[in-house]
């Protein structure tokens, strides 16, 4: 045996680890910050517990009532492909010894797959927004939201809200009551369902912070489909409710520019940066190149120094949004970027907020901030493990809904702990150079093999590479 073998065989020894019995991750002093795994899944979990029980009689002997949406949203925490396989390991000992130390699966009661669809399948999905608001006010009680604040012109502690829609289920044949319906007993008929996401972006950051998601889906006793517009009167109304003295610029795609969604922004007394595309809002660009002509509209341009990139700017306010709102007045900035190659990209946005030479930039830079749903948010969603387009299981009801509900809860627990979690941070620096996907193979892994007792021993196992031990081989 090779002694860096040997010493890694000592040290297993020496914690015990045995004869096929895993090493135990050794704990460490916790650190004060709001944001580390312990605290944030801690709170998620006590807010699955408060979810009432549906089952007749409620099963008192049976899995208690909370196991089953916390073994489900620690199988998106761990990143686990599919239910399938949460469920084929669903036995294993150390899989069950995590669950209950780490996501507080009571007395390691892990349900199987076909269990967890059944009993998940009625709760309704709004139980699962209220993890969202908790975690919310701990950014806020934690100090980190300060990161995010966004000041332009008189606006001060002010945040951008950006918001979109994206699909996450879209099948010829399976379908529940939740799903929204193409091409009704026609020929191509095929059921989906669509997600309002949202975040609270900013510039800098790289980190984004969701708020509740509203599934756009078939509402309750609705015959007709479910639409974006329909779904961002919920959704803006439940932020509104949620969170009353939150003070936001709403960032919009063109989909949104038109005035009852911008009268409906105001009367919440929020304001917003969206996006006016020339198809869509031919009377404004019109109206703009009206004003041109006129001599009314404002330009300027810059020459960033560093770079060389070239920004032209070109504004008004108190221009009529469309003909059909001819007294909703909206401030418009056009904005062309050309770059060092000579390449120009093009983006023209409708504000509430006043566009003066002070506020361009920031305006610029807030509006151009919306694609940070798109980007950091979706795509993150989609492509780095957290499978939200895969059907983990769709039921009759709001399973999928429910599903894809815990698909983002977890990725609002990963954004916090990289916000402000030093022992996440310190993993994710030292053994994955920054690379997100990297470390979840790699707790992934740790799931699976160490008995972990608490998240700060798991953090601490893996910073400090710890090694499980040694595979026995007989040669002979
Ligand atoms: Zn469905």
């Amino acid at each position: 045996m090779a002694m860096e073998s040997v010493r890694q065989f000592s040290a297993i020894l020496a914690t015990g680890a045995i004869l096929g019995q895993p090493p135990r991750a050794k704990p460490v002093q916790k650190n004060c910050s709001h944001l580390t795994a312990s605290r944030l899944i801690k709170l998620v979990t006590d807010c699955l517990d408060e979810i009432p029980d549906h089952r007749p009689n409620q099963c008192k002997n049976g899995i208690p009532f909370g196991n089953f949406t916390k073994s489900a949203f620690a199988m998106m925490q761990v990143k686990m492909p599919s239910m399938l396989r949460f469920d084929s390991e669903r036995a294993d000992p150390v899989r069950v010894h995590n669950l209950e130390t780490l996501f507080d699966v009571i007395d390691g009661r892990v349900p199987c797959d076909t269990r967890m669809r059944e009993v998940m399948d009625p709760v309704s999905p709004h139980w699962l927004q209220k993890s969202f608001k908790k975690l919310f006010a701990r950014v806020q009680r934690s100090g980190y939201l300060q990161k995010f604040e966004f000041p332009i012109g008189r606006l001060k502690n002010h945040y951008l809200l950006a918001i979109d829609g994206t699909q996450t289920f879209f099948s010829g044949k399976l379908s529940c009551d939740d799903c929204c319906t193409k091409n009704q007993g026609k020929a191509g008929e095929a059921f989906y369902h669509q997600l309002m996401g949202d975040c609270i972006v900013h510039p800098d950051q790289k980190v984004v912070i969701p708020l509740a998601p509203e599934a756009i889906v078939r509402q309750d006793g609705c015959t007709k489909n479910d639409s974006e517009k329909s779904a961002i009167k919920r959704f803006l109304a439940n932020v509104k409710k949620d969170h009353p003295y939150l003070k936001l610029i709403i960032l919009l795609d063109g989909l949104y520019a038109d005035g009852p969604t911008i009268r409906l922004i105001k009367s919440y007394g929020w304001h917003y940066i969206i996006i006016a595309k020339d198809g869509n809002h031919g009377p404004l660009i019109e109206a703009m190149d009206e004003l041109d002509k006129q001599e009314k509209v404002a330009r300027f341009v810059k020459t960033d120094p560093e770079t060389g990139v070239k920004h032209w700017y070109r504004f008004a306010n108190d221009v009529p949004l469309n003909k059909s709102n001819p007294d909703e007045k909206v401030n418009v900035l056009d904005f062309v970027e050309t770059d060092k190659k000579g390449d120009r990209h093009t983006w023209s946005w409708v504000t509430d907020i006043p566009v003066t030479e002070k506020t361009i930039e920031a305006l610029m830079k807030g509006g151009r901030c919306r694609w940070h749903i798109e980007n950091q948010t979706f795509n993150t969603l989609n492509k780095q493990d957290y499978h939200l387009e895969h059907n983990y299981g769709h039921g009759k009801q709001h399973l999928a809904t429910n599903l894809a509900y815990l698909t983002v809860l977890a990725f609002l627990v990963d954004q916090l702990q990289q916000l402000g979690s030093p022992e996440f941070q310190k993993a994710l620096k030292e053994r994955t150079r920054g690379v997100m996907t990297h470390l979840w193979e790699l707790m992934k892994g740790y799931f699976q093999t160490w008995l972990i007792i608490s998240w700060e021993g798991f953090f601490d196992a893996i910073i400090n590479r710890a090694v499980a031990g040694v595979v026995p081989y007989d040669s002979s």
